[in-house]
């Protein structure tokens, strides 16, 4: 399927790796022009020179740290006009509701909710007087059921899914739509280092780890930044402009629901 989106620019946030590089992979693939990001330079050019070459399309990869103003302001001069905002970033590490302090819930939530949120204010009053726009936020099924090793990200994304519950709604008549993908677990360094917390806390293998969580999947199975990212290239694509303000899942099934 043409997706309609060959020639417009896009940034991908936290996308030198894992289900953002899932994203810039599909984008690329579709001929979207990137600017691409991550903290660690080494791996993020890697990256850059990699997509730009598999796909010939222009690529600017940007080392910086998306939670920070400055990082964000870095991402947003390289881009200039964009079309396609992905936002992402690197998840609250794992604890229990006793453990969190007021400081580890602003951390997390300047990761998993302002940072986006700064980004979408920056950005969407261009796509909105250019009358095209996609945002994607990298989310997870933490919003549908909570994780109760991950309530710093249960709590943060709840707060991000609100604003764009009502703020999308606000732009869809400038032909702006934003959408949150939420992944259930995928393939990426983040899962090994989930699976590592599980097997050190069990006294397990991570062999084991693994198996017993793919057990509670229906699909049995783990999902691949490839898929993650074929789904954000439709979200993004001109076939998805009717798709407003929608928490669209990808789980294999995990969680277990009507709607
Ligand atoms: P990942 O494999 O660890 O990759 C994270 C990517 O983001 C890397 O490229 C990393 O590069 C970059 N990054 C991290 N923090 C950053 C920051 N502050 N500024 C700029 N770049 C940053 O993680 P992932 O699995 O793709 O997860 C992406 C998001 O989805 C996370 O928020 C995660 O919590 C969420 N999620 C993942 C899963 C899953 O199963 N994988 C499930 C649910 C939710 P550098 O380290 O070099 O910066």
């Amino acid at each position: 399927m043409d997706l309609g989106i060959s020639g417009k620019k896009a940034i991908v946030c936290a996308s030198s790796k894992g289900l953002g590089r899932g994203c810039a992979e599909a984008l690329a693939a579709a001929g979207v022009n990137l600017v691409i990001n991550g903290r660690t330079e080494e791996t993020l050019k890697a990256a850059a020179g990699e997509l730009a070459k598999a796909h010939g399309v222009e690529v600017v990869p940007v080392a910086a740290d998306i939670t920070t103003e400055d990082g964000r302001g870095a991402v947003l001069e390289a881009a200039g006009e964009v079309d396609i905002l992905v936002n992402n970033a690197g998840g609250p590490p794992p604890g229990m509701w006793y453990d969190w302090e007021r400081e580890d819930f602003i951390k997390a939530l300047d990761a998993n909710m302002l940072a986006p949120i700064a980004m979408m204010k920056a950005c969407l009053p261009g796509m909105m007087s250019r009358s095209w726009g996609r945002v994607v936020n990298i989310t997870s099924q933490s919003v549908k059921a909570p994780i109760a090793v991950l309530g710093l990200s249960n709590s943060a994304r709840a707060g991000l899914t609100g604003y764009v519950a009502g703020t999308s709604r606000q732009v869809a008549g400038s032909g702006v739509t934003i959408n949150n993908l939420l992944p259930g677990i995928h393939a990426t360094d983040r899962a090994i280092a989930l699976d590592g917390g599980v097997a050190r806390e069990q006294g397990i293998s991570m062999d084991e780890a693994k198996a017993n969580r793919c057990q509670t999947i229906p699909a049995g199975r783990y999902g691949t930044p490839e898929e993650f990212g074929a789904t954000c290239a439709f979200l993004c694509s001109q076939h998805a402009g009717f798709i407003v303000g929608q928490n669209v899942l990808l789980d294999g099934g995990g969680v277990n629901s009507t709607m």
